[in-house]
């Protein structure tokens, strides 16, 4: 029995815009409930919507970004349901033409490039919440109807849990580096949610599990956990009963139970039909000429999968530091600034993450957030490669540049972190360590198996005795000197 596991995404991204889709409500979920309102998104009869356009040129971003065709004509239509948290009984949707399709996306999984076809990218409203509140019973809060959701709907090529894994985290980057969404997963401003089945070939016949949707995934880390579980799942399923197959058995949605570890059956799944769309009669539809398109192109920043392989190919970076810069855009662009300040790009990138990254990573910020611009990262990774502090004091350094307003160069000398370059004092460490370590100044002159491990140490004796300040190179240089003249 072979199987292979099916997987295709649907993602909600709530954009970032000040009011709703279709009404000028402003879009603030930690309003009193239903504090942002109005009789367009309360659904009262007779209240026109109007189109939100910034909402719209977001998804246009969106969809280049994601490759797409960008329709040239677009429109608007209702889907029926009825749900206490959508007051009109219809929610406005776009059907038939959406306004982006026929995408492609690249992720890339263990090393390789996986493309993932991306089938349409839509804008609609989203619908208000239920509160359920334990003995007061539920009451609807409709801050949220009405909020713009793009919808983003990837054909069935991922194949794993860890390949939804690496899309849902590369997806998420890229919309925040568009900065279309705020992106926060934990209040739901992007919501993915996997369409599963799994093909099963057994005695030279290929069997499909029904397609099962998994919601309540708030984590990438959910998303990835479910997929595992739920394909094992349906494969065990039709092991148990070999009716369970597409078209016999239901498609289902089940939520996903983060405590237990388990997809959870919650009801069997509408054919699209149910909703009875239909063209909204109150709103216009769009068309994009293509002026305007090549507008919308030229709005678009550097992407991260492209920044990612010029830091790569024109710094060249290692593929880890590369990925950890381009994390996101605030980020990236703080790099950039510190090599365009002068910072060499290869001493730059490893300070950049070793020093200042662990930095914000021990005070729980973002790099960014620890308020230090580029230019001034640069001057002390300049500090350092001409040799005017080590590693071990830019480190202290850069601790202190946080509070500290001026050039590394003056703190350095001030603080006393300077390197030493006066040779007499250098020569004292180098000779009083050649006095104190008769063994190893003996292996380093006439044992050539450990002569190199010798010097290495006599080395690090004086740096030690120096308490860091030594110049490495001044020392090597005074070390191997004095060495030959105990040779002659
Ligand atoms: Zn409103």
């Amino acid at each position: 029995m072979k199987t292979r596991t099916i997987i295709g995404l649907e993602i909600h991204v709530q954009l970032k815009t000040q009011s709703k889709m279709f009404c000028g409500c402003r879009v603030a979920f930690e309003a009193p409930s239903n504090g942002c309102v109005c009789p367009v998104c309360l659904g009262h009869p007779g209240a026109l919507p109007v189109i939100n356009r910034r909402a719209f040129e977001l998804s246009v971003l969106v969809g280049l970004a994601l490759n797409c065709k960008i329709a040239p004509f677009t429109k608007w239509d209702r889907k029926s349901y009825f749900y206490p948290d959508m007051p009109k009984n219809y929610q406005i949707s776009q059907y038939d033409f959406p306004l982006a399709s026929e995408g492609s996306f690249d992720v890339v999984v263990a090393g390789a490039a996986r493309p993932v076809r991306i089938r349409r990218a839509h804008l609609e409203e989203d619908a208000g919440k239920n509160v359920h509140d334990a003995g007061a019973g539920t009451h609807v809060d409709l801050n949220r109807a009405g909020t713009p959701l793009l919808e983003i709907v990837t054909e069935p090529d991922l194949v794993s849990g860890d390949h939804a894994y690496a899309f849902c985290v590369e997806l998420h980057r890229l919309v925040t580096y568009l900065g279309v969404s705020e992106g926060n997963m934990k209040k739901g401003q992007m919501r993915f949610e996997p369409n599963i089945n799994v093909a099963i070939e057994a005695d030279g016949v290929e069997y499909r599990t029904p397609i099962a949707e998994i919601k309540n995934l708030n984590s990438f880390r959910a998303v990835r956990d479910a997929i595992a579980f739920e394909s094992q799942r349906q494969i065990a399923a039709w092991t148990d009963d070999h009716g369970y197959v597409f078209g016999k058995a239901p498609n289902e949605n089940r939520g996903w139970n983060a405590d237990r570890g388990v997809t959870e059956f919650q009801r069997e799944k509408e054919a699209a039909h149910d909703y009875r769309y239909f063209p909204d009669p109150d709103l216009l539809p769009i068309r994009v000429t293509p002026e305007a398109l090549a507008n919308f192109r030229d709005q678009l920043p550097e992407l991260p999968q492209a920044r990612r392989s010029r830091l790569q190919s024109q710094y060249g970076l290692l593929e880890d530091a590369a990925n950890t810069i381009v994390s996101d855009r605030a980020t990236a662009d703080l790099f950039d600034a510190m090599v365009v300040a002068g910072a060499s790009p290869e001493l730059g990138a490893k300070q950049f993450v070793n020093t200042w990254q662990a930095l914000a990573k021990d005070q729980g910020l973002t790099i960014v957030a620890l308020g230090v611009s580029g230019e001034r990262m640069a001057k002390l990774a300049i500090l350092v490669e001409k040799g005017g502090v080590n590693k071990t004091a830019a480190t202290t350094l850069a601790e202190v540049m946080l509070t500290r307003p001026e050039d590394p160069e003056s703190l350095a000398k001030e603080l006393g972190l300077g390197l030493e370059r006066d040779a007499g004092a250098t020569e004292a460490w180098v000779d009083e360590v050649l006095a104190a370590n008769e063994k190893a100044v003996a292996d380093a002159v006439a044992n050539p198996k450990k002569a190199k491990a010798a010097l290495g140490f006599l080395r690090g004796q004086v740096m030690k005795l120096s308490g860091g300040k030594a110049d490495p190179k001044l020392v090597g240089e005074l070390l191997t000197r004095r060495l030959e003249q105990l040779l002659q």
